[in-house]
């Protein structure tokens, strides 16, 4: 892994690059044989991968894992290993097989049938296919056939995962401003369409890696609505949104930066479209925005 980001570094490969080097060189080989061992508690190879992204991006150490998902588009690990799992089981359950697997795959599922065999493999497979819905395919012991199940798992599983990111997001306080950031769970655009030097300030104004009022009050724990702008005199909450939209204080920057369609009444919405725009000249400016607010805002406290 280290290999990759050291190569990835000195060759200034683009992030979609390197998460095609992790998916291609390292995860093979943290994902081998995981058919078999994919039962036991895969939070150690969750935690390769989650370096592996914390370093890709230069976030604080803090910054909630969701922001980084999200950011990259990226599932745990734990859903292509569930897929696999099923797959493999898949092709063990085709009965009258003469294969030596198939064989030993029926007796082990007819001693845990009778509670005479406490092998952990096959509890696992009954609880994805339960949780996944589709125990009727485990009590038939037959799937329709192993690439339906294989693609049918894989969507399912990574349904769950998004609806997990997104009850994530929901619960937690840096997540309100972020959804209205991220209405999609996708790779977002402006990482490949932007220079890495204007993709660091949006992430980190995105990320909340910054000193506004919003997330400084955060760390000294003070309630959000005493979390004030002191830049100018309008009292308002200092979040993202404030600055970008509203403060005086960045007035001449704003008429810079931002189209004037977005500054003319602001609202949710209108941030929602600014920073899900797919217009590099305009992600390219809100870049340079939230790069001048974040160094201000800082300079300031
Ligand atoms: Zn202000």
């Amino acid at each position: 892994m280290h290999f990759v980001l050291r190569t990835s570094r000195t060759l200034n490969l683009s992030i979609q690059c390197q998460l095609y080097l992790f998916d291609s060189m390292v995860k093979p080989i943290l994902m081998y044989g995981c058919e078999i061992w994919g039962y036991v508690q895969l939070k150690q190879i969750e935690n390769v991968h989650i370096c592996f992204i914390r370093k890709l991006l230069p976030v604080k150490k803090r910054t909630p894992l969701f922001m980084l998902y999200g950011e990259l588009g990226r599932v745990p690990l734990s859903v292509d290993v569930k897929t696999r799992m099923v797959t493999f089981w898949s092709k063990l359950c085709t009965k009258n097989s003469p294969k030596l697997s198939s064989i030993l795959y029926s007796i082990v599922y007819n001693l845990h049938n009778e509670g005479t065999h406490g092998c952990s493999w096959v509890p696992c497979i009954e609880t994805i296919l339960n949780n996944i819905g589709l125990r009727y395919v485990w009590l038939s012991q037959s799937p329709i056939s192993t690439s339906w199940i294989k693609n049918t798992a894989h969507s399912i599983l990574i349904d769950n995962a998004i609806q997990l990111w997104s009850s994530e997001v929901d619960s937690s306080p840096k997540g309100q401003t972020y959804s209205l950031m991220k209405p999609q769970y996708e790779f977002e655009r402006y990482l490949p369409s932007l220079p890495f030097n204007k993709v660091i300030p949006l992430l980190h104004f995105r990320s909340s890696c910054h000193h506004l009022p919003v997330e400084k009050g955060r760390w000294n724990r003070i309630p959000r609505d005493e979390r004030k702008c002191k830049l100018c005199c309008l009292n308002d909450v200092g979040d993202e949104f404030h600055y970008i939209f509203k403060c005086i204080h960045f007035r001449k920057e704003r008429s810079m930066y931002i189209p004037s369609n977005f500054v003319k009444r602001p609202n949710m919405l209108k941030f929602r479209s600014l920073f899900t725009c797919k217009k590099i000249p305009v992600l390219r400016n809100l870049s340079k925005f939230c790069k001048c607010i974040m160094q201000t805002v800082k300079t300031s406290s």
